[in-house]
């Protein structure tokens, strides 16, 4: 033992300075907070839980799949019959919140929430099947501030495509 370990093995140095650090502490301002009756405000572009987009009380979805094929976790599940989609389920337990299938999406039909309190104790809480998404939609992207946050972070990416000038485009039946 070296003489200066010594003198705090006999002093109990470290643990004055423990206190003193842990009494500095005690008096300054805390940064947790008593959720949830205290909440923080949602930083901007939130990923939080899906929603189906609707559109005139409608949902946008056709299911073309482009989400579910480009999905990296591979959890979203679709199944169409007689012309309608008949299932549309995301796995959120799977779900890595990247965000793709909204990009992919080209009819802006998916698009993210800013609902994080969904956590459950049992499993089908948080397998998200169609109805449960539509209503999302309603719940989190309903009025003006849905309409902002929809707009500002997840619309489709395919209203910024311009057709060059001067390339030949389909202009419709005349
Ligand atoms: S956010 Fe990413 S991982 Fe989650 S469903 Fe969409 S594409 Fe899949
Ligand atoms: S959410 Fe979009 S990409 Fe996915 S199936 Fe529906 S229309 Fe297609």
């Amino acid at each position: 033992m070296t003489f200066k370990h010594f003198i705090k093995t006999i002093t109990f140095i470290e643990i004055f300075k423990g206190m003193a650090l842990t009494f500095r502490k005690m008096l300054s301002r805390a940064v947790t907070i008593q959720y949830p009756t205290e909440r923080r405000d949602i930083a901007p572009g939130f990923r939080g839980q899906h929603a189906l987009a609707k559109e005139g009380g409608r949902q946008k979805c056709v299911g073309c799949g482009l989400c579910a094929t480009i999905c990296p976790s591979q959890c979203i599940k679709i199944t169409r019959a007689k012309g309608k989609v008949e299932k549309y389920e995301i796995e959120l337990l799977r779900c890595i919140y990247c965000g793709f299938c909204v990009e992919a999406c080209p009819y802006g039909a998916i698009s993210l929430t800013e609902n994080y309190e969904y956590s459950s104790y049992n499993k089908d809480d948080l397998l998200m099947t169609k109805e449960k998404l539509l209503s999302n939609w309603d719940k989190y992207m309903g009025g003006m501030k849905g309409d902002v946050y929809y707009k500002k972070f997840w619309r489709p990416l395919a209203e910024d495509f311009e057709t060059p000038p001067g390339q030949v485009a389909y202009r419709g039946k005349k």
